[in-house]
């Protein structure tokens, strides 16, 4: 993966346009997308002093010196500057600065307790959140990152593949999600970010993990797991499977957010609103009887973090353009029956869309 140093120059170049002075990056994916260092996120300060004009300055606790120095950081430029445990190291960032300033971009998941100290040290200085900056940049990925997101989605579809050796009457969610887990680990993730294994009434529970209920026969299960490649880049996927013969609702249920995913997945190119892209899918829903059932948006963006822009949510204006890269994950949800879900990633092309996610979305009985 390259961490040019063009991304410090755009981001420079925004931060100005946005009419602030400078960015404040603590530890975290925009660190990590500005820079390639992948640090710990501490109560000692890790900031990326990262002006409108000028030279760039990582302040990082002295045992992080090492650390920093291995990563990509010293290549993209930026001149590393370290602090002594016991010493207060938040001066050092207007020091970095050159003086006071009058308003700062702040990571937008920096801690309250940096994000309060910065602004004793920066007393004049106005906070907003560097999102305003840093979104519009990390929305559209580069070819280099829609490979490491294609990667990853390649990497959980191989997991997905493999459900039928573990999920089975007789065991429990916990056994299932323990081996989902080992095997998004064994398909190349460097971490496992979450398991849902949702079985019979747990499925109408969209954020269920898992649980001691035993899977029975004849239960549909709403699996949605996800993690980090070495690469940084996230992978998430929902397949919803069913354990024998399913109830009959179910199966009636199921074909309305087929069509309604595969139409929220072809509504997606460039120029489109994103909202167009909610419709695609809630339309379809609704206008089945189903529309109270949606319960959520219909997707996320997703990079370095899980979730992150764009949004695609009901109303939204925003303007897809190539290089964006989201989730389409309409669901159904009938409390105490059962629910499903199927989730995809897609990203945005030059004319249309591509699906990441490539193993089918019917309905699948093991
Ligand atoms: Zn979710
Ligand atoms: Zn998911
Ligand atoms: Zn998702």
């Amino acid at each position: 993966m390259l961490y040019p140093p063009d991304r410090l120059v755009a981001a420079q170049l925004a931060t100005a346009a946005a009419g602030l002075d400078a960015l404040l990056v603590t530890p975290g994916s925009d660190l990590r997308y500005l820079t390639g260092y992948h640090a710990h996120v501490l109560e000692r300060l890790t900031c990326l002093v990262l002006p409108a004009h000028g030279e760039a300055t990582l302040i990082v606790p002295r045992l992080e010196r090492p650390a920093a120095e291995a990563s990509p950081a010293p290549a993209t430029g930026v001149r590393i500057v370290d602090h002594a445990d016991g010493s207060d190291p938040y001066p050092l960032v207007l020091k970095a600065l050159g003086g006071q300033v009058g308003s700062v971009g702040l990571s937008d998941r920096m801690w309250a307790m940096h994000a309060l100290a910065l602004r004793d040290a920066l007393p004049g200085a106005r906070q907003r959140l560097a999102s305003e900056v840093l979104a519009p940049l990390r929305m559209r990925k580069s070819p280099a990152e829609v490979a490491a997101l294609r990667e990853a989605a390649a990497a959980i579809d191989a997991v997905h593949a493999r459900m039928g050796d573990w999920l089975r009457p007789g065991r429990t969610e916990a056994d299932v999600g323990a081996d989902i887990a080992a095997a998004i680990r064994g398909a190349g993730h460097a971490t496992v970010d979450f398991v849902i294994v949702a079985s019979g009434p747990n499925g109408a529970s969209p954020h269920h993990e898992t649980s001691a209920r035993v899977v029975e026969a004849g239960d549909p299960v709403v699996v949605d797991i996800g993690g980090t490649m070495p690469s940084g880049y996230c992978s998430d996927s929902t397949r919803t499977y069913a354990v024998g013969r399913p109830p009959s609702d179910f199966i009636a249920y199921y074909d309305v957010l087929h069509a309604a995913q595969v139409a929220s997945v072809a509504a997606v190119a460039p120029g489109v609103r994103a909202g167009s892209v909610d419709a695609a899918a809630r339309d379809a829903i609704a206008a089945a009887g189903y529309g109270e059932a949606f319960l959520h948006r219909t997707g996320h963006g997703i990079g370095l973090d899980g979730h992150e822009d764009p949004y695609i949510v009901a109303g939204s204006e925003l303007e897809l353009s190539e290089g964006m890269a989201f989730s389409i994950e309409p669901g159904i949800y009938l409390a105490g029956r059962h629910g499903a879900r199927i989730e995809d990633i897609v990203v945005v092309t030059a004319t249309g869309v591509e699906r990441l996610n490539t193993i089918p979305t019917d309905l699948v009985t093991l």
